[in-house]
């Protein structure tokens, strides 16, 4: 079974969980879309519950059927994270988001053991108090919440909320109020990262959106603790963030390689704004195909989500090149008209993802040897 886009614009709940240099991940998103395809009457039910925006009512049912034994423990527990975010409770949130992740079929995956550091770290003050931002026009724009944990700064906060309204006029839409949690779990990150991957992450940011909610961390490798050093990257982050909520508000689900590279594109463009230079690319060691590329799992595997990213942004990066940044509002109206990406691009510009990738290759190859792009 699958939904339409229509259908999807009522259920925009999805988690983008995002790893070393990087968005890891539509993790939550891929336990959606197979619980909502399952069609059980539990699901249509939660699904129903999801588009009402009745969290206190998918609060109680999943917590019922967590009660009873059912076997879909791990998606009732993301469902009720949901829940928890929604209504402002953070820790129980963060509690559901840990143990979600124990059941998943890949148990350690390092989001899950940060959140359950954080939780077991008594002294470690959540984000609560939400502060409306508000737009230029004096539209409200999104809840701020952060806590001592990602120092904050005037200057950050006037970056975050110009990207807001930077990146809606770059994709040409308008985004409904979300929910932006800020905080700072580098510690519990790096270690969890270490002993999944055997390497050190990079740095990290790490993004989660539900239907209108995205949470945010970042720290840098160099040691620079989160985010006052670094507001142009911040903002950045935000915007690749954002732009996944953006896409799934808009769009629907969207062929990861594609979702990454948008979201890619779209940070680029808000540290090129805001910073004045682009941020450090990378090349990737191989080349993957598509099937790969569109593997959510991919972006969770250490050893090769550094490509996988790398890939995702060249290729978009190439699609771009076609059609110019002003193309991209354009392109957004096609996916929402075609609900597909590769019939969005036959009908845009006659070629699919398949001609998109030799084309990424070709350039790869041409400037390998180079200094990386
Ligand atoms: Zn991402």
């Amino acid at each position: 079974m699958a939904l339409s886009p229509a259908q999807w614009k009522r259920r925009q709940n999805i988690t983008i969980a995002c790893g070393v240099c990087a968005c890891v991940v539509a993790y939550t998103g891929v336990f959606v879309w197979a619980f909502i395809s399952r069609a059980s009457p539990f699901a249509r039910e939660i699904a129903s519950l999801v588009a009402a925006e009745d969290w206190p009512a998918i609060i109680d049912r999943t917590t019922l059927a967590l009660d009873a034994g059912d076997e879909r423990r791990e998606e009732c527990l993301y469902f009720r994270g949901f829940g928890h975010v929604q209504m402002g409770d953070f820790r129980a949130a963060l509690s559901d988001m840990a143990s979600a992740g124990s059941y998943g079929p890949w148990p350690g995956w390092p989001n899950a053991r940060a959140y359950r550091e954080m939780l077991a770290d008594a002294t470690a003050p959540l984000p609560e108090h939400p502060e409306p931002i508000y737009g230029s026009d004096g539209r409200l724009l999104y809840y701020l919440h952060y806590d001592q944990l990602a120092p904050w700064t005037e200057a950050m906060g006037e970056h975050q909320r110009l990207s807001f309204e930077f990146l809606e006029r770059l994709f040409g839409v308008r985004m409904g109020p979300v929910h932006v949690y800020l905080f700072n779990n580098w510690g519990p990150f790096e270690r969890a990262f270490t002993a999944l991957g055997g390497t050190q992450p990079r740095s990290w940011q790490a993004g989660t959106a539900t239907s209108g909610c995205v949470l945010l961390c970042r720290t840098f490798s160099d040691g620079t603790p989160s985010t006052s050093q670094h507001p142009a990257e911040m903002a950045g982050l935000t915007c690749h963030e954002w732009t996944h909520l953006l896409l799934r508000q808009q769009v629907g689900p969207l062929d990861k390689w594609l979702d990454e590279g948008l979201a890619y594109w779209a940070g680029d463009q808000a540290v090129l704004r805001w910073a004045g230079r682009r941020p450090i690319n990378w090349l990737g060691s191989r080349a993957l195909d598509l099937g790969v590329l569109n593997d959510p799992f991919t972006y969770y595997d250490p050893a090769i989500a550094t490509d996988a990213y790398a890939q995702a942004s060249g290729m978009t990066e190439a699609l771009i090149g076609r059609m110019g940044p002003q193309g991209v509002p354009q392109f957004v109206k096609l996916l929402k008209q075609h609900g597909d990406v590769d019939a969005a691009l036959t009908f845009g510009w006659g070629i699919d993802s398949e001609d998109l990738l030799e084309e990424w290759k070709a350039s790869r190859t041409s400037i390998q040897g180079g200094q990386g792009r």
